[in-house]
């Protein structure tokens, strides 16, 4: 099997469930309790808090755990909207951003909230001119991904945050797809508050941080229990947050061997790729995108089909995102980008992980122009052509 869907998530690694494992059985305690086993609990919960914080460079007291990415873009953005309502009522996104963004700023607008959707170029990059005049006395949040889940374009996160300074207004980051991938440095971006998911990056599911900026003010979502300084209630998932801690540690020590060797994959599969078809296009920005990624838009193909007939070759790919994937639906970052509904329906995403090999790019390139050329038969588009 080869599995090139590691922006929808990646396997756990052996190193992350061993260090897990023990907080199930014999450490299963609640860290909230006070006698010495339940301490120690809570003493591997921080000690995670302090692997976040060194890989995002922050101080441990601004990491809260949550539930995963959805969680934590929800705590941010709704935290935020009601704890400076009397401020404002205006937040500014992208159109291209995940839909734990998108969904949560539509219930916002239901219950009185202005939500902007600002436009992205041809490569998905936001457009930084209409961000800006977008800001009014109203506006209390940007929320702008670091970068895209389907065509990995990176955001001009800093100038974001910078514009955001400028005019008081607080400024969020959806980070899940960087956390693991690239260094990143809340201090260098500016960020204020910013989400990561486990998942992602070697660690389990179930599991998130949301970063929050010392000083900064937000309602919790969840109440209940003094957990996670009063800001998310529930028992710690010590398991998850172990692990996470865990998958920390090694990114810090592979990111850069990982980058490097997945980088090399990618070019290697679109190089090959636009060699042998007629009519793909490589989506997202040429240099400014995650070194894993590559979405391909094959033109009078149906993605559905190339993604069944991948499968049955043994090659686990996607079209569009995860969460869209199996919806008629085309996707909102395609159009948002300028591809029309019909092309957008022909696109797939292949995303490289740790383990993916040489072999497994020779095996995709092998059997893929000859799928590509089998779905073109039964297209009319492409008969009439
Ligand atoms: N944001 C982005 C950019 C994502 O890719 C994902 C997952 O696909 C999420 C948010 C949601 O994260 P989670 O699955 O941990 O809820």
């Amino acid at each position: 099997m080869i599995y090139l869907d590691h922006n929808a998530t990646t396997y756990c690694e052996p190193e992350v469930v061993k260090e897990m494992l023990p907080y199930f059985t014999d450490r299963f305690y609640n860290p909230s309790s006070v006698y010495t086993p339940s301490q120690e609990a809570k003493e591997s919960v921080e000690s995670a808090r302090e692997k976040v914080a060194k890989i995002l460079d922050c101080l441990p007291s601004e990491i809260i755990f949550t539930s995963g990415g959805s969680e934590s873009i929800n705590m941010a953005i709704i935290g935020i909207a009601h704890a400076l309502k009397e401020k404002g009522n205006h937040i500014i996104t992208s159109k291209i951003e995940h839909h734990a963004v998108l969904h949560t700023c539509r219930a916002l607008e239901k219950s009185g909230f202005e939500v902007s959707y600002i436009n992205v170029d041809k490569y998905g990059v936001i457009d930084m001119e209409q961000l800006k005049k977008a800001i009014t006395s109203k506006t209390i949040l940007i929320s702008v991904m670091y970068a895209n889940n389907e065509i990995g374009t990176i955001q001009p996160v800093e100038d974001i945050a910078k514009t955001a300074k400028e005019h008081g207004v607080l400024f969020h980051t959806d980070a899940v797809q960087v956390v693991g991938k690239i260094p990143v440095s809340v201090k260098k971006i500016g960020a204020d508050l910013l989400s990561l998911s486990g998942h992602k990056f070697y660690g389990p599911k179930g599991i998130g941080v949301l970063y929050i900026k010392k000083g900064i003010k937000i309602k919790p979502l969840i109440y209940g229990g003094g957990q996670e300084k009063n800001l998310r209630a529930g028992t710690e998932n010590v398991p998850a947050i172990v692990g996470l801690g865990k998958a920390c540690e090694i990114a810090e020590k592979s990111m850069e061997r990982d980058s490097i060797m997945e980088k090399e994959l990618r070019d290697m599969l679109e190089k090959k790729l636009l060699e042998k078809i007629p009519e793909i296009i490589i989506n997202g920005h040429p240099e400014k995108r995650l070194y894993n990624t590559s979405n391909i838009c094959i033109k009078y193909v149906e993605g559905e089909g190339m993604l069944l007939n991948l499968d049955f070759e043994g090659i686990c790919a996607s079209s569009g995102s995860a969460c869209t994937s199996g919806s008629l639906e085309p996707s909102h970052v395609l159009l948002a980008i300028g591809i029309s509904a019909i092309d957008s329906h022909g696109s797939l995403r292949l995303s490289f992980g740790r383990k993916n090999t040489k072999e497994d790019v020779e095996k995709v390139v092998e059997v893929f122009p000859g799928i590509v050329d089998k779905l073109r038969q039964m297209s009319p588009f492409w008969n009439k052509k």
